[in-house]
C-alpha cells in the first residue's frame, strides 16, 4: 500500500470531513436555514429539540422567525408527529400571509424516522403547502450540504410561465447582506434591466414560483447556487451568467456581459462604468495610500473569498493566506492566484499558528472565528458586515470596504493588544 502524501494543514484539500476535535463548521440544518431563512410568505419550523431552534434562528446576524417542535425524550420514544401537526396549525394561524411552510428535519427527527412527508400531504390537501427540508445535521459534513438541499426544495416550487415584457433577470446566490441587493438592483436599473427576484436575500414564496418570468439568471455565488442555476437551465431552458459586483473590474465585466446578452450597445455601458470609476478613483486614492502593501489573512465560508481577494488586491493589499470553511476545489484553484497558502477547514489552533507565523496586518473572517485573532491583537474585520459598515457591492461598496479597512487598521486598541 503506498503511503499518503503529507499535506500541511495550511494547504488542507477541500471536500473532506472535519477531524474530530476543534471543528469550525456548521451543520447541514444551519446551511439549509442560511439559504431559506429570508424567504418571505413562509412559516419555518424545525422539527427537533429546542436547541436546533436557537441555533438556526440567526441567519447572517438577522433573526428570522423559526418555530420549533421542541422535541424531548418522550417524543423520541413515542414519536413527535402530533407535536408537529399542532405546531404547524398554530404557526399558520399566527402568520396568515404565509403561502407555505418549510419544515426542517434535525438530527433527532431524522434518526427516529418521522413520516413528515405523509403529514405534509395532509396539510397540502387542506390548501396549506408544506415542504420538507431533509437536512439532519449529520447528513453532510458541513453546511454546504444544507445549501444544496435547500435549493432543491426551492427548485420544486418553480413553475413554467410567460416571460416578462421588459429585460428581466433573477439574482441567484445573493443574500442581501447589509443591503447589497439594493446596490446591484440600481446598477442593473441604470442599464435598463429589471430584477424579478433575489434568491434568497430578497424573495418570497410567490416570486420563487414565478422565477421563469426572467430572461436570464445571474449567478453571484457559485458555491451555494450553481446547481440551481444549472437545474433551471436544464428544466426550464433559463440561461445563466456568472457575475460579480464586488470591485470595479468585476462590475464593468459583469455589466458588459449582461448588456451583450440583451443586445444593448456596449458603448453606453463603457461610458457609464468609466464615469463611475473616475469618480471612485478620486475618493479612493487617499485610502489606497494607507492600505497599499498591507498583508491580509482571509478566513470565510467559501463564496466571498475569491471576490474579496480580488478587491483587496485592487486596493493594493497582499493576501498572504486563505482558509475556507467549506470550500470547493474550484474556489481553491481561483484563490491560488493570490497565495499558495490555501486551506480548508483550519481549526482555531491552526489559525493561531498561522497568525503567529505570518503576522498579517489585518484579518478578514466571520463572526464565529473572529475571537482568536482579536484576542491575539490582530486588527480584524468580521463578516457578515453590519448595516453601519456595508454594503460592499457596487462602486460605493468598494469605497466602503476601503474605509472599513482603514478604520480597523487605525483603531488605537491594537496598540495595547499587539502581537
Ligand atoms: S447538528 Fe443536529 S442537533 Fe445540532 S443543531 Fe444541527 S440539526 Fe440540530
Amino acid at each position: 500500500m503506498s503511503a499518503q502524501p503529507f499535506v500541511p494543514f495550511w494547504q488542507n484539500p477541500c471536500g473532506l470531513p472535519s477531524r474530530p476535535g476543534l471543528g469550525q463548521r456548521a451543520c447541514a440544518f444551519f446551511g439549509a436555514r442560511y439559504v431559506l431563512g429570508p424567504v418571505k410568505e413562509t412559516v419555518q419550523l424545525v422539527h427537533g429539540p429546542v436547541g436546533c431552534g436557537y441555533y438556526g434562528r440567526l441567519v447572517r446576524m438577522v433573526p428570522y422567525p423559526l418555530y420549533t417542535t421542541a422535541l424531548t425524550e418522550k417524543e423520541v420514544v413515542f414519536g413527535g408527529l402530533d407535536h408537529l401537526a399542532q405546531a404547524l396549525r398554530e404557526a399558520f394561524a399566527l402568520n396568515p400571509e404565509a403561502r407555505g411552510a418549510f419544515v426542517y428535519l434535525s438530527c433527532v427527527s431524522g434518526l427516529i424516522g418521522e413520516d413528515v412527508a405523509g403529514l405534509a400531504r395532509l396539510f397540502e390537501e387542506k390548501g396549506l403547502p408544506v415542504k420538507t427540508v431533509a437536512c439532519p445535521g449529520f447528513s453532510s459534513f458541513s453546511q454546504a450540504g444544507g445549501h444544496a438541499l435547500a435549493y432543491e426544495v426551492l427548485l420544486g416550487l418553480v413553475k413554467p410561465g410567460p416571460l416578462a415584457e421588459e429585460p428581466t433577470v433573477n439574482l441567484l446566490g445573493e443574500y442581501n447582506v447589509a443591503g447589497e441587493a439594493r446596490v446591484i438592483k440600481s446598477l442593473l436599473e441604470g442599464l435598463g434591466v429589471k430584477v424579478h427576484t433575489v434568491l434568497t436575500g430578497e424573495t418570497s414564496w410567490s416570486e420563487i414560483k414565478t422565477l421563469t418570468r426572467a430572461h436570464l439568471n445571474l449567478l453571484l455565488c457559485g458555491s451555494t447556487a450553481e446547481a440551481l442555476a444549472k437545474d433551471l437551465k436544464s428544466r426550464f431552458g433559463m440561461p445563466f451568467e456568472r457575475v460579480s459586483f464586488y470591485g470595479p473590474t468585476a462590475i464593468a465585466r459583469s455589466l458588459k456581459k449582461i448588456a451583450s446578452f440583451f443586445g444593448f450597445p456596449g458603448k453606453k455601458v463603457l461610458a457609464r462604468t468609466r464615469k463611475d470609476e473616475d469618480k471612485l478613483q478620486k475618493t479612493l486614492s487617499s485610502y489606497k495610500d494607507l492600505l497599499s502593501g498591507r498583508r491580509v489573512l482571509l478566513l470565510l465560508g467559501a463564496g466571498k473569498l475569491g471576490p474579496l481577494a480580488r478587491m483587496l488586491r485592487e486596493l493594493g493589499l497582499e493576501v498572504v493566506a486563505v482558509g475556507s470553511i467549506f470550500g470547493r476545489e474550484e474556489d481553491h484553484q481561483k484563490l491560488r492566484a493570490y497565495t499558495e497558502l490555501v486551506s480548508d477547514n483550519p481549526t482555531e489552533d491552526e489559525l493561531e499558528y498561522l497568525l503567529k507565523f505570518l503576522k498579517p496586518d489585518v484579518v478578514l473572517t466571520n463572526a464565529r472565528d473572529q475571537w482568536r485573532p482579536i484576542k491575539l491583537g490582530f486588527p480584524t474585520l468580521s463578516f457578515p458586515q453590519t448595516v453601519d459598515r456595508g454594503p460592499y457591492t457596487g462602486y460605493e461598496g468598494f469605497l466602503n470596504l476601503a474605509r472599513d479597512l482603514v478604520k480597523v487598521l487605525s483603531a488605537p486598541v491594537w496598540r495595547f493588544l499587539g502581537p
